[in-house]
């Protein structure tokens, strides 16, 4: 990988910690517990719950993938970047740019059913 691909990618991963964080910090603010209102029927009530739910996955997703690009950013000047950890062939450039956390190319991603 050159290095100007590696700055390249650093930016990249840069703004989407950026946005990631964000995000979370969004989606805490909605993960305030649910409090008792008199006024909501058992039906709002199921309905808030149920976009909690939603809220909790994404929560989760997002810190799951958050907690990735934080590493990445660590090991994106080790060799070892950019390379795939089943063939040790490059991953391009394109999918580094598009998923900087990637650690498989996309034939052993699919080959692995990932
Ligand atoms: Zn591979």
């Amino acid at each position: 990988m050159k290095q100007s691909e590696k700055e390249a990618v650093k930016k990249i991963i840069e703004s989407e910690i950026e946005a990631l964080t964000a995000e979370i910090e969004n989606i805490q603010k909605s993960l305030e517990p649910i409090k008792k209102d008199c006024s909501l029927d058992s039906i709002d009530h199921k309905m808030l719950k149920q976009e909690q739910n939603i809220n909790i996955q994404r929560y989760e997703v997002a810190k799951i993938r958050l907690n990735k690009l934080r590493s990445s950013y660590v090991n994106i000047e080790r060799d070892t970047y950019g390379i795939c950890k089943e063939c040790e062939e490059d991953i391009s450039i394109e999918r580094l740019k598009l998923i900087p956390e990637s650690i498989y190319c996309v034939r052993c991603m699919n080959e692995l059913g990932l």
